[in-house]
Parts: structure tokens; C-alpha cells; sequence
């Protein structure tokens, strides 16, 4: 008896070893910062969606001369440093390109912090497309790939800072043929480049729209990130997304959303689908044209306020910790 199960227990072990193997073997996921690959199971507390600089002047008006780095610079630090203080390790800086990005100022923030920033490539098309450059329209989606895909090689504006992520952007459905174009081109960019892509997006159908035009061109629903998931009321709309792979993310979390965000987190949590969801604040910035920078939030609202309600309504410290250290590294990371 005794030797017949331990005979059972080495079968067992055999067909488990191979798995295991062929577990050690994969890459794990991480994130690629603007200082450069994340060391992955270094990280903490994340925040998938924040911002440190945002210029609405529009795609035509828009350059780095219409701010004194050194202001932005002074703002932010402290704002940054009380973020770390509560465990915060890693910010997803989410401004494209021609609504402010700048890459170079990420990493000097990263460097005087410590805290680890991701920049994006690729367009924001909502707000009626006052954000694209006029080359978007021109260009087919093979070309505009070409130009985030070079950005990941060789990194942005001169700096050698790559993107760890595309970012889009679109209104309500039904999604425009330029939006659809750069979700084409979004999806070439990731088949060379490994790059997530998260898009802002303006409701379910048009979440719905996004993931098919992916799917058709081969890239699966898990690389897809539902940006301001949240803009649909209708909860049918995460469920229905999640369950085919999507992350849904609910990124507009602050003192005045706490009730409503934890009924979504509820629902997500009786279908059994917390580890598809993403939490962010959506806070920040330093408001470009504006005195000072204008009413520049902070970034802890999440840590003080929403964090607490969570725990206080039964969720567990391991599904608080999932949504806020495991899901971001699973639906941003890369094989490095
Ligand atoms: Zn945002």
C-alpha cells in the first residue's frame, strides 16, 4: 500500500514537473519605466493612471516652451513624495503626446524621488480629435505604428526614453475612422513590441468597438486596458469585457466618487472578477497656461479614503492587494 502510493506520488510529480519547467522558463511580466526595465517583485502600491503635466492648448499650439520646468518641477516633487510615503512605488503617467508628454521631465522626477514613472507612445483622439497632429490623418495605420514602434527602439524625442505602454484615446461610440485607424495602428505596435495598450475610452459600445478591431487583427483581449471604464453606467458593459479578457480599469477614484466606485468594486467582486480590475485617480496636474500651475490634486486620496472604505466593507487584504500591486504589473508588464 505503502509503496503503491508513493509510486502514485512520483507519477504525480512527474507530470507536474514539466509544467514547472516551462513555467521557469517564461519571462516574468515587467514594466518598462523611463529609467528603464523594472526589476520584477520590486514593486508596491501602483497607480496605473495619473498625471504630472497636461497642456490642452491643442495638437497645433502645443510646445515644451509654454512652462518653466523648474515650476513644474517644484510642484510636483513634494506631491510625489507624500504619494511614496504611502507605498506608492510605481506612477503610469498617461499625457501623450501633444497634450504634454514629457519624457525627460518624468525621469528627472523619477530620479529626484525615487518613485518609478511610465511614459506612453500613440494618440489621443478623444474630445473631438483635438489632440491629434495633423500627420494622423495623412498616414495609414502601418506608419503611425512605424513612429511609436521607433519610439520603443530607440526611445522619445532624442531622449532615449522609451514608453511602457500606448495610450489612445476615444469619445463614445460609435468610434470615428481615425480612432478606428490608430487602434489598427495601436495593435501593429504591439505585435512588434510587446506594448500594452490602454485607451481612454468614452463608453461600453465603444470599449466593444476597440476590442473587436483588435481581435480582428490578431491581438488577444488580455493586452487591452479599458480606460476610464467607469464613463459606462451600465455594469453589464465590465462583465461582459472582463470575462473575455479585458482589464477594466476605474480610474476616476476621489473623495466624491467613494460610494459609487464601491459598488462597481462590489459587483466585481460578486461575479468573481477582481483580478481583471484596475484603480487609478485620474489626479494630478500641473495645469500648463494656468497661474502656478493652477489646482495641481494630490495623489493620495486612494490611500486615505478609498483603501480604508474597501477594507471596512470586508475586502480582504490579499484582494486589496491584488487590485493595487498585482493587476497593474500583469496588464502593463512586459517580458522583459
Ligand atoms: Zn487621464
Amino acid at each position: 500500500m505503502y509503496h503503491r502510493r508513493k509510486f502514485i506520488q512520483s507519477l504525480a510529480a512527474l507530470t507536474v514537473l514539466p509544467a514547472f519547467a516551462k513555467a521557469a522558463q517564461q519571462p516574468k511580466a515587467s514594466l518598462l519605466s523611463v529609467t528603464g526595465w523594472v526589476k520584477p517583485g520590486t514593486t508596491g502600491y501602483i497607480l496605473p493612471h495619473e498625471h504630472v503635466l497636461v497642456d490642452f492648448i491643442g495638437a497645433e499650439k502645443i510646445t515644451k516652451d509654454r512652462y518653466n520646468t523648474e515650476e513644474v518641477v517644484k510642484a510636483a516633487l513634494p506631491r510625489l513624495m507624500e504619494l511614496k510615503q504611502q507605498g506608492c512605488t510605481t506612477m503610469l503617467e498617461c499625457t501623450p503626446a501633444y497634450i504634454g508628454r514629457n519624457a525627460a521631465l518624468l525621469q528627472r522626477l523619477s530620479k529626484e524621488t525615487g518613485l518609478t514613472i511610465l511614459t506612453n507612445t500613440g494618440y489621443y483622439g478623444a474630445a473631438g480629435e483635438k489632440y491629434y497632429p495633423a500627420h494622423a490623418y495623412t498616414e495609414t495605420a502601418g506608419q503611425l505604428a512605424q513612429r511609436w514602434i521607433t519610439e520603443f527602439e530607440q526611445g522619445i524625442d532624442g531622449t532615449g526614453i522609451k514608453p511602457g505602454f500606448i495610450k489612445l484615446g476615444a469619445d463614445k461610440a460609435p468610434i470615428t475612422e481615425t480612432q478606428r485607424k490608430t487602434v489598427h495602428a495601436a495593435a501593429l505596435t504591439h505585435l512588434k513590441t510587446g506594448l500594452k495598450i490602454g485607451m481612454h475610452t468614452g463608453d461600453g459600445p465603444a470599449a466593444e468597438q476597440e476590442l473587436a478591431i483588435l481581435l480582428e487583427h490578431g491581438v488577444a483581449a488580455e493586452n487591452f486596458i479599458w480606460i476610464h471604464a467607469q464613463n459606462e453606467k451600465d455594469f453589464s458593459f465590465y462583465k461582459r469585457l472582463a470575462s473575455q479578457g479585458c482589464w477594466i480599469e476605474f480610474d476616476g477614484i476621489g473623495n466624491t466618487t467613494l460610494t459609487e466606485n464601491l459598488q462597481r468594486l462590489q459587483y466585481m467582486q460578486s461575479e468573481k472578477l477582481l483580478h481583471k480590475v484596475l484603480l487609478s485617480q485620474d489626479s494630478g496636474w500641473y495645469h500648463v497656461g494656468e497661474a502656478g500651475g493652477g489646482s495641481y490634486n494630490g495623489y493620495t486620496s486612494i490611500f486615505t479614503h478609498f483603501l480604508p472604505l474597501l477594507r471596512s466593507n470586508n475586502f480582504k487584504e490579499a484582494e486589496i492587494d491584488m487590485l493595487m500591486k498585482e493587476n497593474p504589473v500583469k496588464a502593463y508588464g512586459m517580458a522583459g
